[in-house]
């Protein structure tokens, strides 16, 4: 199936010996000088490259205060090392997080540092060459900027801001990567990754509106730009058609329902992910996100719910105010934005919502921690809100739930192995390697306890899962989102499962 070797799964996780260079090859394809241009970034490497690339690391060294503390604490005391899923998967040592650093560091140190000026062999600093460009573009693109090595940073260091800060510099020599670059052209032209225009995602949903009718008996509405609605609902556009994404966008759907709350898409903002923190441009993350703001105004809504999308709720819930607000045009007794998870939630907590869990006996679920979700944002008004509120909305749902091992989850828990916008065929085997630690973790709950499926509430790991599965001996279709666990459970009003239902109790 691959033409590279796929990681052995292991009974617990081991430290793999180092195979130098082993990734060098790796590199994603480079976006055309008409994306490059789109954005605002050259289409080829300018002849002042050397200057262009240098200034603009002083340049965000300027701006972002943390950047420069992260290149100039780290002590090499070597607790990151093990703690990346690609160098656990690779076994490249460039894929340690601490050497991956030091990829920008060295070159920090040669031009903004007095012992690197002066004194360069001394301290490990290095000249700016094609040389150095070219192992930034391979190795700043096998980091998912998931930030797993930062837990376990005595420092607190973040080789993701790091990976974010090269990302940028490569973006303005000419360097971008296609498939970030091209997605984020299509979300200004058309309003989502996909390039799904507005007729096509009206017909889309309409096929949803006549599905659910038929499974059911009872018409729930998909509703797209409908003004004057009180929720505008964000999702990521893999919600619209790709399985099992959009079983999860079918479960909103009846939750609004039942809810009996009104609410909308938008085929302005028909894109919850915003691909501008990938390529760590605060320009391009802010436009995309300008969208919602736009939609949410011409709407006239009260209120914002994101879908099940990971990096899009790190946005949300961490910049979304700072990129486009204020939001006092919205109302403010409920929290700007807020995630579908939370919505139902709540609404279970307030027994407004009949579920009946026995719908999903044929399947054992673990759950999976998005990392964006898990160490970029948090969920609910309390703390560690991101773990608890899924985990309580799966066991609302199903009746057999297990955790995979602690040091895999929560905040601990390891990248699907295809976000920071690596989920890209060109990358199809850092992904594959990438994936190894959650699917050796993934094999240790099935083991245990029979698990048949996992449970995603990001549109990337559900993507990365249903490619990835398969080369460890499991099966695509056992991803699931958190979603269509609430849509097999939920027991609409005067739906046929409700006839049954009751029938049964009298
Ligand atoms: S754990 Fe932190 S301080 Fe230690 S080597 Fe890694 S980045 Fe440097
Ligand atoms: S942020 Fe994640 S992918 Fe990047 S070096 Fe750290 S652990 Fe690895």
């Amino acid at each position: 199936m691959a033409d590279f070797d796929v990681p052995v799964l292991n009974e617990y996780p081991l430290i793999p010996k180092l195979k130098e260079g082993v990734m060098a090859h790796s590199s994603p394809f480079m976006a055309k000088a008409e994306f490059q241009e789109q954005l605002g970034f050259p289409g080829e490497l300018p002849d002042n490259w050397k200057e262009v690339a240098i200034d603009k690391m002083g340049e965000l060294l300027g701006k972002y205060r943390s950047l420069q503390v992260f290149l100039d604490i780290c002590v090499h005391c070597g607790a990151c090392t093990d703690k990346c899923h690609y160098f656990l998967g690779t076994t490249d040592p460039k894929n340690m997080p601490v050497a991956r650093q030091e990829l920008l560091r060295k070159v920090y140190r040669r031009y903004f540092t007095f012992a690197g000026k002066y004194f360069p062999k001394l301290v490990g600093a290095v000249d700016l060459t094609e040389e150095v460009l070219d192992d930034w573009y391979s190795y700043f693109h096998q980091c998912s900027q998931c930030r797993r090595c930062s837990v376990f940073c005595p420092y607190g260091i973040d080789t993701a801001e790091i990976s974010m800060a090269a990302r940028e510099i490569l973006d303005v020599v000419g360097k971008g990567q296609k498939y970030c670059n091209e997605i984020i052209g299509k979300v200004f032209v058309i309003g989502n990754n996909l390039g799904l225009p507005e007729p096509a995602l009206k017909d889309t949903l309409e096929g949803l509106e006549e599905e659910v009718e038929e499974d059911t008996g009872v018409k729930v509405r998909f509703p797209l730009d409908e003004k004057g609605a009180d929720i505008l609902l964000i999702t990521p556009s893999a919600d619209f058609f790709a399985e099992p994404h959009v079983d999860g966008l079918i479960g909103y759907a009846k939750v609004f329902h039942e809810a009996g709350v009104s609410w909308t898409m938008s085929s302005k903002a028909s894109e919850a992910a915003n691909f501008g923190m990938f390529i760590g441009s605060y320009e391009n993350m802010r436009r995309v996100s300008l969208r919602i703001r736009e939609a949410a105004l011409e709407l006239g809504v009260k209120r914002i719910v994101f879908g099940e999308c990971g990096h899009a709720w790190r946005v949300a819930y961490s910049f979304l105010n700072t990129l486009a607000g204020p939001f006092d045009f919205l109302d403010q007794n409920y929290p700007i934005p807020q995630h579908i998870c939370e919505f139902t939630n709540n609404l279970i907590n307030e027994n407004k919502l009949r579920l009946n869990k026995a719908e999903n006996d044929h399947m054992k679920l673990t759950f999976h921690d998005s990392c964006n979700v898990a160490r970029g944002a948090g969920m609910g008004n309390i703390e560690g809100g991101q773990f608890t509120i899924p985990r309580d909305v799966i066991k609302a749902s199903c009746n057999y739930f297990y955790d995979m091992p602690q040091d895999t989850i929560h905040d601990a828990t390891f990248c699907c192995g295809g976000g920071g916008g690596l989920l890209t065929d060109d990358l199809m085997e850092l992904r594959v390697k990438g994936a190894q630690p959650r699917m050796e973790a993934l094999k240790q709950v099935t083991d245990e306890h029979q698990v048949t499926n996992i449970a995603a509430i990001c549109a990337i790991c559900k993507s990365q899962f249903a490619k990835t599965l398969p080369y460890y001996g499991f099966t695509m279709d056992q991803i699931v989102s958190v979603h269509q666990l609430v849509s097999n459970a939920i027991v609409l009003k005067g739906s046929e499962q409700e006839a049954e239902l009751d029938g049964e109790t009298e």
